[in-house]
């Protein structure tokens, strides 16, 4: 089966097309600065030369067709019509309560998306019309929506429930959510096989990259996740705050002039890693600043590091102890000193790390020393293959 799989977001169109026999990607590409000139476009087909393109991309339509040319081009694509597509897997990233793993879409579906976009006010809209342009050019292709909330639609309501008027709850959906779910059923699912298939297991999973989320999983469940009802709750993020003293907003509000829009922007997008720091939300450009000597630096990631390791302590009080630690995404599979200082201290968690093996990069591997009783596992995220798997399942499933 070939799958599409489609990643709109607010001003960007990202896209595999895999191969679901070989489970292999057989191209990837970007659509990015939609509607910002210059836009620009990246194609990698598998075993041929990389295009990259500054062209004016109007909007998420044209930068479908865009992807559509290059993937069926007689020279550069890797299939020769569109018919060829058997499936579109679409990530969607608010499910709100209502989706606990993967859909077909229909219309049903696609209203529920809608539904909560007071919830996913940037994403969902952005999402949508990644599955409406899909229907345009493919309209008797199936599609799959893949939620980043599902995964953590199996956390107890104590711990989804803010202890503010209950009322709330009921009336907006103020509740966790939870999001990157993709990536944390991605290497759970990996984890427990590489930790032998055991009946029962106590992990907590590390999502770090640009948007960080630490989850808490029990025998396969997220139990708990750091992020809210929205992305910016949880750790420190390359730009987001993450959790923060709620009082201020309204401090802020009060004593510097500022609107409720001008501290969410500033929670958002100019805090975390790029507030403290002051210069950047990378975290290879703070890691060797810090490294030269920048206090600040220095501090963006102290504050970064603490946040995970309080987070891996609080969830292994959560699920009564914990077999396994699993870093992912940019910095967690690649930052080895970020690695190291996170689980510097959690030595009574039974956490010891071969320094040797911590530097070993781009495989899933256990980087604990032999005798360690939490074992700490490094495992590339594959958020798009894993929305690959979702689509090709349910597409067989609903055929039969
Ligand atoms: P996104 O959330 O955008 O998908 P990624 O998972 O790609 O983000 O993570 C991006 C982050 O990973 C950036 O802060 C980047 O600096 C960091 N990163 C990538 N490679 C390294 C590395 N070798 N060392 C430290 N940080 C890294």
């Amino acid at each position: 089966m070939i799958v599409f799989i489609v990643n709109c977001g607010s001003s960007s169109l990202k896209f595999q097309l895999f191969d679901m026999h070989e489970q292999k990607a057989l191209a990837t590409g970007l659509a990015d600065r939609i509607g910002i000139e210059p836009s620009a476009f990246r194609f990698e087909p598998e075993g041929k030369d990389t295009i990259k393109l500054e062209l004016p991309i109007p909007d998420h339509a044209s930068a479908f067709s865009l992807a559509v040319q290059y993937l069926t081009d007689p020279t550069h694509g890797v299939i020769s019509s569109i018919n060829e597509i058997d499936a579109v897997g679409h990530r969607v990233v608010h499910g709100g309560n209502k989706f606990v793993e993967s859909a077909l879409i229909d219309e049903s579906v696609i209203d529920a998306i809608k539904s909560f976009i007071p919830l996913g006010p940037l994403h969902n809209p952005a999402n949508l019309t990644g599955i409406q342009e899909a229907t345009k050019l493919m309209p008797n292709t199936p599609q799959v929506a893949c939620f980043d909330t599902a995964f953590h639609q199996s956390m107890p309501e104590y711990a989804y429930v803010y202890p503010i008027p209950y009322e709330l709850y009921e009336e907006y959906k103020i509740r966790k959510y939870g999001f990157h779910g993709t990536s944390h059923r991605f290497i759970t699912a990996k984890a427990i096989e590489m930790l032998g298939n055991p009946a029962h297991s106590k992990i907590v999973t590390c999502h770090l990259g640009n948007g960080s989320s630490c989850a808490a999983v029990l025998d396969g469940k997220s139990m708990d996740t750091t992020m809210g009802l929205t992305p910016l709750e949880g750790l420190a993020m390359g730009t987001r705050s993450g959790s923060i003293d709620p009082a201020i907003v309204k401090f802020l509000h009060d004593n510097a002039n500022m609107s409720i829009d001008e501290i969410d922007s500033m929670l958002n997008k100019k805090s975390g890693a790029l507030g403290i720091s002051g210069f950047s939300n990378d975290f290879r450009d703070i890691e060797s600043a810090a490294n030269e000597g920048n206090e600040r630096a220095r501090l963006a990631l102290d504050i970064f590091f603490y946040r995970v390791r309080l987070s891996i302590g609080s969830y292994a009080a959560a699920l009564g102890g914990l077999d396994a630690i699993v870093f992912t995404a940019g910095i967690g599979e690649n930052s080895s000193t970020g690695r190291e200082a996170i689980l510097k201290g959690l030595e009574f968690l039974g956490v010891s790390i071969d320094a040797q093996k911590n530097l070993i990069r781009g495989e899933a591997i256990d980087i604990s020393m032999p005798d360690a009783s939490c074992r700490v596992l490094v495992i590339p995220t594959n958020e798009e293959l894993m929305i690959a798997q979702d689509t090709e399942e349910i597409v067989l499933a609903a055929k039969k």
